[in-house]
């Protein structure tokens, strides 16, 4: 990733990435499992400096790329085990995690070890999709569900988490008034066209505090026009521009961890919703606390 070093495990390492080649969770079309792969090699061109925030994250951090978490791609619930466990593992050291994948239901995971560490997180959600689905299909792992476990395992700060970017058809006319019950702050995406996001990030920022915090990027939030490469599309949704205002808009938060999930390289076939998914997941890299900004 980003032409950083391979590294056995994060030991002396402020920052990683990981991998997570699945897509069993996934419902409509598969294909993330090429994830992590394609935005490595995406990321081959990412230079040092970032030339709008003035953050220059190789300088002020080490970083590393840890692998791919070597899934059981027979059976899901053997993955989310395993996902778990890798994560518990690596937060054994002093080292924020950044994850590419693989489909969405790989943050449920993530965050059973994230809370064991830090507690329950303020979650930054940006997505179609709200994700919080008791069950899909009859199955409660899957990667419509994650944020209902994770709510129902305690994993979350009800009062600190926000879902960005949510549109399209659903399965009720209430479906994202779950989300609200909890006290979660659901900004749908028409909420969000034709402005900047800086006012709302800002507010966001503000109420978040210290909470440590984690980042889980959808890129299906994004509209197809830019993204079409991912499995669940929707139309009418963010654009690069606001998405880099709401990563930049972090800067300041205690950011424990983060992820970049459901992008789908066999229906990506120019390659740049990979590119985005590799520039995002720079961006968070230059909003971790330890990476100084020469710029706001
Ligand atoms: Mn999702
Ligand atoms: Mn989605």
């Amino acid at each position: 990733m980003m032409r950083l070093p391979a590294c056995d495990d994060a030991s002396g390492l402020d920052a990683c990435f990981v991998g997570i080649p699945m897509d069993i969770g996934a419902s409509n079309r598969s294909g993330t499992r090429f994830g992590p792969r394609q935005i490595r090699a995406e990321s081959s061109m990412l230079r040092p400096y970032n030339m709008a925030t003035g953050a220059a994250p190789f300088d002020h951090m080490q970083v590393g790329d840890i692998g791919d978490v070597p899934i059981n791609t027979f059976d899901l619930k053997d993955t989310v085990a395993r996902i778990a466990t890798f994560y518990r593992d690596l937060l054994q050291h002093d080292v924020v995690p950044l994850t590419m994948g693989g489909d969405h239901t790989l943050t449920y995971s993530i965050l059973q070890a994230i809370a064991e560490k830090h507690g329950p997180v303020a979650l930054i959600h940006i997505d179609a999709h709200a994700d919080i689905n008791d069950e899909m299909f009859g199955e409660k792992i899957a990667h419509g569900t994650p944020f209902r476990r994770a709510f129902e395992e305690g994993l979350l700060n009800n009062e600190k988490v926000y879902q960005i970017g949510l549109r399209g058809t659903g399965y009720a006319a209430d479906d994202f008034d779950w989300s609200r019950r909890q006290g979660w702050t659901v900004v749908q995406a028409e909420e969000c066209w034709g402005q900047s996001l800086k006012p709302l990030i800002n507010r966001i920022r503000k109420e978040i505090g210290d909470t440590p915090t984690y980042i889980t990027y959808d890129i299906d939030s994004l509209d197809p026009a830019f993204a079409p490469g991912t499995g669940t599309v929707e139309i009418g949704g963010l654009t690069t521009w606001q998405a880099l205002e709401l990563i930049r808009g972090c800067a300041g938060l205690n950011v424990v961890g983060g992820d970049l999930v459901e992008v789908s390289p066999p229906y990506d076939p120019s390659g740049n919703t990979a590119l985005i998914g590799a520039n995002l997941l720079y961006e968070m890299l230059c909003i971790l606390p330890k990476c100084q900004r020469a710029k706001g």
